[in-house]
């Protein structure tokens, strides 16, 4: 349409005004008459387009982060799940939504409850691996959260048959059902969850394999709990390296290539960074093969900083329970509450990282990003 107009504008310029010519001004004034038609044609179907991402993206200015908050150096929550247990809170002899004392299963009341919660306070998804390397690509203003599911249990998700296409079909209450339905409620959620198991996979052999598969080509991640679930404060070398190569041997099997190289660690275990077995943990040989592991995670209490953070140290994350005690002992509201004054704001871009002036001290690794500071 833009062509047209332009071909016909430079016919109106070539002529000639001054000839006096009846005909040649009936064919003027025709030809302003469909050119104003056509911009006006051509208006309304670029207001009813959207617009494509070049147009929408503009420069932002310090106005602009100093409105959003922006703080890429803020910090990051990493929720740690067990089980969802398809049950109502009231349905509990605990607080909240704690189906035990500790609070480390959930029911899917509750669940469903967090997610809303998460979403509504403007977190969105991303990847543990994403975050890990840097890779924070979340929209202008909104922060990010990551979600860890440890131990393999059955109702993280439940296969209950096969479809005519020989297809799993998951059952809607169990977690990843629950997951499957905020993708369609709220498409820019852009959900996501890392699975952390063990030997024993989602203990339903019959679909184990198809499980695995299912979850990494739907844009969920399987990680490394270890074999049996070992506590590695009383395990030697050896003992440690089985541990890890074994798990990662049989995900090899079944996902080579397509699984994240994370451990978390079992009971939160060694408990420090410096324990013996932690270089065997990251640096594993077993069975004639190596497998690196880049992080680790913690039974941990409250957010991980920033991976642009000199605080941030990948190989040791913290997470926090995912529990509920009336606003005490790390649970998910203190946490949240902590969190509104240090989060991670975006800047919408993915290859930037934006921080106030007053934090300069703070920036660790950049992963070669552009730095902006206001
Ligand atoms: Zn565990």
């Amino acid at each position: 349409m833009v062509f047209l107009i332009k071909k016909i504008n430079k016919k109106i310029i070539n002529v000639n005004i001054n000839s006096g010519d009846f005909m040649k001004k009936v064919l003027i004034i025709l030809l302003i008459f469909m050119v104003v038609g056509c911009r006006s044609e051509n208006k309304e179907i670029k207001n009813n387009e959207p617009l494509d991402k070049e147009e929408e993206k503009k420069e932002l200015t310090a106005q602009d982060y100093e409105n959003y908050k922006v703080n890429e150096l803020g910090d990051v929550p990493i929720m740690m799940y067990h089980g969802i247990h398809n049950k109502k809170n009231s349905e509990t002899n605990y607080i909240g939504g704690n189906i035990d004392k500790d609070g480390y299963q959930r029911t899917s009341e509750a669940f469903i409850q967090d997610l809303e919660f998460y979403y509504s306070e403007g977190y969105r998804m991303v990847r543990l691996t994403d975050y890990v390397d840097g890779n924070i690509d979340v929209e202008l203003g909104k922060s990010p959260i990551i979600l860890t599911f440890d131990d393999g249990l059955e109702n993280n998700i439940k296969v209950t048959g096969l479809d005519d296409s020989g297809n799993i079909i998951i059952d809607p209450n169990s977690a990843v059902g629950i997951l499957e339905s905020f993708k369609k409620k709220y498409p820019d959620y852009n959900v996501t969850a890392t699975f952390f198991v063990n030997g024993g996979l989602f203990g339903q052999k019959d679909y184990n394999d198809k499980i695995l598969k299912w979850l990494v080509e739907n844009g969920y991640d399987v990680g490394n709990h270890t074999y049996s679930h070992v506590n590695f404060s009383s395990v030697d070398v050896n003992e440690t390296m089985k541990e890890v190569g074994s798990l990662y041997e049989i995900l090899d099997n079944i996902i080579k290539g397509k699984y994240v190289n994370i451990v978390a660690l079992p009971f939160g275990s060694p408990y420090s960074v410096e324990h013996d077995n932690m270089n065997y943990i990251l640096n594993t040989n077993y069975n004639g093969k190596t497998f690196t592991t880049k992080s680790t995670l913690r039974v941990g209490w409250e957010a991980e900083s920033s991976p642009y953070s000199t605080n941030f140290n990948s190989k040791f994350l913290k997470r926090i329970r995912a529990y509920d005690n009336n606003g005490l002992d790390f649970d998910i509201k203190m946490n949240f509450d902590m969190l509104s004054k240090s989060k991670y704001i975006s800047d919408g871009d993915i290859d930037t990282v934006v921080i106030s002036n007053d934090q300069q001290d703070l920036l660790g690794n950049t992963y070669d990003k552009k730095v902006i500071k206001y």
